[in-house]
């Protein structure tokens, strides 16, 4: 058997990247009876087509992690996408977005679009805000192209699917980054009147340096399901190396007396923004978690 990677389904068929080969395969029935359905990004086994039958998927490897909007299976990155202006970034959505990519084993960028609208030096700020946490970011336009080479360097390995609010401009970057798939640009109001007869399937496309991308931007709203209190501040990177300084054990940042991590806000540090949507993020899962009880 040989092994593969599932980059779309057709109908009762997948077709599945075997090194640089696409070889088109049917699910094995026994897959149904076990609950199992094959998803884009699955690593599967294969017994490719001979003279006599069709290639089939024998057997779907464990998973790492899987999303539901886009459905895929094994994302390596979440690009989280801002723009510069139209619209306004919306900070908290992002930071939210990386936490949850972050809780998934989904390593967290962030691009920054319509670097072309950049009268204000946005960029070089959220560069900064974002420095201690040691996210990957990028500044790109998808528009006119600039920044796309680095970024697709950037995602040479792997799976990457991008994520952020409507209209930020993520079609226009994929569209940038894999010129021949051609995703539909435009007015949100147009999109949702086409949404209605159109049903796309998602589909892994090839980066001309190596790595994948998901075709379907996704889940605009990704939640931290499941994610207790306590747990939000594993997916800050820039929280962790003074965490130990705090004066008590167990502090989560909030409002306990001592806090290293305020201490650092305070000295700048810390970047302020991030340390206020932690905290907004903190009180909307504490919310949550009351609502549940
Ligand atoms: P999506 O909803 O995130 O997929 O966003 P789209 O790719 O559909 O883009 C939304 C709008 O932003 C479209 O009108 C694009 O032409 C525009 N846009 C995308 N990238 C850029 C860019 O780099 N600069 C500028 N000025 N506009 C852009
Ligand atoms: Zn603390």
């Amino acid at each position: 058997m040989i092994e593969g990677i599932i980059l779309k389904g057709i109908g009762s068929f997948y077709d599945i990247a075997v090194g640089n080969e696409v070889v088109r395969c049917r699910a094995r029935g026994r897959f149904r009876r076990l609950g199992i359905t094959p998803m884009v990004g699955d690593r599967v086994l294969i017994l490719p087509e001979t003279a006599t039958r069709e290639g089939s998927i024998e057997e779907v490897l464990p998973r790492k992690n899987e999303l539901v909007r886009p459905p895929v299976a094994n994302i390596d990155y979440l690009a989280v996408v801002i723009a510069v202006k139209n619209p306004e970034p919306d900070f908290l959505l992002a930071d939210k977005l990386m936490a949850a990519a972050a809780m998934k084993g989904i390593q967290p960028l962030l691009v920054i679009n319509k670097t072309d609208l950049d009268d204000e030096g946005l960029v070089e700020d959220v560069k900064e805000a974002y420095k201690s946490a040691n996210y990957p970011v990028y500044a790109v336009s998808g528009k006119y192209g600039e920044g796309i080479e680095e970024l697709s360097r950037g995602l040479s390995e792997g799976i990457t699917t991008l994520a952020g609010q409507s209209g930020v401009g993520k079609s226009s970057i994929i569209n940038s980054l894999h010129p021949d798939c051609s995703l539909e640009v435009g007015s949100i109001s147009q999109r949702i009147k086409r949404g209605k007869h159109t049903t796309r399937h998602v589909e892994l496309l090839s980066l001309p340096y190596g790595g994948r991308i998901v075709d379907t931007p996704g889940f605009s709203a990704m939640e931290l399901d499941g994610l207790e209190p306590e747990e939000l501040m594993e997916y800050y990177p820039e929280f962790a190396v003074h965490s130990d300084h705090c004066r008590f054990k167990g502090c989560i940042h909030y409002r306990e007396p001592g806090c290293r991590i305020r201490e650092m806000v305070e000295l700048g540090l810390i970047n302020r923004g991030r340390y206020e949507r932690y905290i907004s993020l903190l009180e909307d899962i504490k919310e949550n978690r009351r609502g549940l009880k």
